[in-house]
């Protein structure tokens, strides 16, 4: 982490400085906002903590809840979201306050005394390499109150206002400079029943399956109706099931199947059970199911070892359904629809599955942060409100796979092996496609497909293991300044900044008149810069875009002092250095991040990744004019 750019200040660094206007005590709600966010969900925070950062403009975001959540829900966070909260600046809290889950074992029934079962194998739950961030569990409402935290750490102190629930929504002309006009209700305390109206420029609706927003702009959840009960438990259970402290799947012969999740703190554990199959329109709120029974029938399932759930702390029944909304904003489905979005959905509002995958928070905090920085950018005037179209597009492309993934897999967990024709040692289907769908359920398939944003893939063959609209898998590197071994990822941050990576050839140590020394000539000096093009005067000069390379050479190798200027910038008000831009590969054996990217060593490549981590074009270093045509795709200058 990196502070007192601008002058030594005490206190926590990750608290900033309030804007001035929170300073002059101005924090009254206001009734004319640029972005209005329903629900303080994982969508909504995840949205709301990005833009806290900016007081230069006006964020709500309103809740119907009468304040934070205390527990319950989703508790997974996928690798992927582990690599974001590294970005966001929280995941270290999150590595220490949640439980890892390492192993995954298998159970099935016995075979010769079907009414037992016994285990059928493990796996490591993590496959190595897939990320430097561990699967974490932990639940959702600490995952909320790290947001929390963040935003009222942030310049504009940003706190949800609790107690409104959003009544209706309507987009007026879009002439009017804030279009959107929404009546909240006033839910909780003394003003109960009063009617609140927000205009607003944008709309994000991140208000849950049942979403107001979605409805207001026409959209529809479609897909497969529920037809499978599950009930899902915290308990506190006394247990001599050997597992209990690992992700465990049991499928039972004859009593269903049971999901073992344990959770943080070393003694709490989630159960999610199966219960009956439903009648088609039949509802499981409507079935009056006890906990009593989900207990019963986990007895039942894990004999013949014993279960006594000492405390309940949460439980819920819920029915599996995989849908999804047709579209993700305001735009109507016809493909001529030229116009820009103003209003948006995110997370369950747009799709939901069955929770086992623990995709459900993961997913949603995947939306936001991919809307987040094009809303930062277009209301900065850095682009045009076109780029917020690639939102849907992107994101729903996103959903409709997990949609598939989610449909196939709750029909693995849910089929009842025959314990008959099962034979010990084998593996059956739901082991199997556990193992094979490692990547997914960890979040790294993601792939945005080709657009003004994610370039093109002349030249992906210069780093094959970073996929172009893939997240940037991180590696181990070593800073050169201070000789410290870092992970190249963890240099990326939320902060809506772009980052050119510039991958050395093997010759070049930054002091030649190669490659990098010419790469920074252009960055720095041409009128076709974007760094230069993009940054206002009185920006530092990676505000925008961050310039940072890597070279071959051992540390000792490479003369930090005679490297070009535009590696080591001046910056803030007394123009510090900024000696955190260059590395080399980590000499420690399979550390070497050419290697472990497959990039191409003879001709090193430039590498662009996006504001919220994912790569957007690989390029060869003299590739010049294609690097300003990448930029020009999408941002604008701003005086
Ligand atoms: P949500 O977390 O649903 O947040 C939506 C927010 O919007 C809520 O705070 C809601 O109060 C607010 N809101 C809704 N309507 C309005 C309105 N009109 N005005 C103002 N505010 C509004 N996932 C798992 O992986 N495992 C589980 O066991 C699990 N259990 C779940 C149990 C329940 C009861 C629910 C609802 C969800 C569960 N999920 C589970 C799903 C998981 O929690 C979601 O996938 C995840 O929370 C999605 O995040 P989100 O922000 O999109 O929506």
């Amino acid at each position: 982490m990196q502070f007192h750019l601008n002058g030594f200040q005490g206190g926590d660094p990750k608290k900033s400085q309030p804007a001035k206007r929170i300073m002059d005590g101005d924090q009254a709600p206001a009734s004319q906002v640029d972005v209005l966010i329903v629900g303080s969900g994982p969508a909504g925070l995840t949205l709301a903590a990005q833009l806290a950062a900016y007081p230069d403009f006006t964020t709500r975001i309103v809740e119907q809840k009468s304040g934070r959540m205390e527990k319950g829900q989703a508790d997974g966070i996928s690798c992927r979201s582990m690599e974001m909260f590294q970005a966001f600046g929280f995941a270290d809290k999150i590595m220490k306050e949640g439980c890892w889950v390492n192993e995954t074992s298998f159970w099935v029934a016995d075979p010769k005394q079907p009414e037992n079962i016994l285990r059928n194998g493990y796996t490591a739950d993590v496959q190595d390499g897939l990320s430097e961030m561990p699967h974490v569990i932990l639940n959702q409402a600490r995952i909320q109150d790290m947001y929390l935290d963040m935003m009222e750490d942030a310049p504009t102190q940003l706190v949800p206002d609790y107690g409104r629930q959003l009544l209706d929504l309507t987009i007026g002309d879009e002439s009017e400079e804030y279009p959107i006009t929404a009546r909240l209700e006033l839910v909780d305390g003394e003003q109960k029943g009063e009617i609140e109206t927000i205009k607003a420029k944008y709309v994000v609706g991140c208000d849950g399956a049942r979403s107001k927003v979605r409805h207001s702009i026409g959209g529809k959840l479609r897909g497969d109706s529920a037809d499978q009960a599950w009930g899902v438990m915290d308990i506190l259970p006394v247990t001599d099931f050997p597992d209990i402290r690992k992700k465990a799947l049991i499928q039972s012969a004859n009593d269903g199947s049971i999901v073992i999740i344990p959770r943080e703190g070393g003694y709490m554990v989630r159960l999610y059970v199966e219960l009956d199959k439903l009648a088609s329109n039949e509802r499981v709120r409507n079935k009056n199911i006890e906990v009593k029974e989900l207990i019963e029938r986990a007895q039942r399932i894990f004999h013949p070892y014993t279960l006594d759930a000492k405390e309940i702390v949460w439980w819920s029944v819920y029915e599996i359904g995989q849908r999804l909304t047709d579209k993700f904003d305001n735009r109507s489905k016809n493909d001529n629809d030229n116009t820009a979005p103003r209003v948006f959905i995110a997370g369950d509002a747009c799709h939901t599955h069955s929770p086992k995958a623990g995709q459900g928070m993961n997913v949603s905090m995947g939306d936001s942060l991919n809307l987040g920085w094009k809303l930062i950018s277009v209301l900065q005037g850095r682009a045009a409100p076109d780029l917020l179209r690639t939102y849907s597009d992107e994101r729903r492309a996103v959903a409709k796979n997990l949609i598939d993934f989610d449909r196939e897999w709750a029909k693995i967990v849910s089929e009842v092996p025959d314990a008959s024709t099962t034979k010990t040692g084998e593996m059956p289907q739901f082991q199997r496609s556990f193992i094979e769908n490692g990547r997914i359920t960890a979040g790294v398939t993601v792939t945005y497909t080709l657009s003004t944003l994610t370039g093109n893939l002349t030249s992906q063959q210069l780093a094959k293991g970073f996929e172009i609209g893939t997240r940037f898998h991180s590696a181990p590197v070593v800073r050169v300044g201070d000789a410290k071994p870092v992970e190249i990822g963890h240099t990326l941050k939320v902060d809506n900044r772009w980052t050119i990576f510039a991958f050395a050839d093997a010759k070049d140590d930054g002091t030649s008149n190669a490659a990098i020394q010419k790469l920074c000539d252009f960055l720095d000096k041409s009128r076709n810069s974007p760094i230069r093009k993009f940054t206002k005067s009185d920006e530092d000069i990676d505000a925008i875009i961050d310039f940072r390379a890597v070279f071959q050479q051992d540390r000792h190798d490479l003369a930090i002092e005679n490297m070009p200027a535009f590696l080591k910038p001046q910056k803030g008000r007394y123009g510090l250095v900024d000696y955190n831009k260059i590395f080399c590969v980590d000499p420690k054996p399979g550390h070497d991040i050419y290697n472990l990217r497959d990039i191409n060593r003879e001709k090193g490549c430039i590498l662009i990744v996006r504001p919220d981590q994912y790569i957007g074009h690989i390029l060869p270093l003299d590739a010049f004019e294609e690097l300003s045509a990448y930029f020009d795709g999408f941002l604008q200058p701003v005086s």
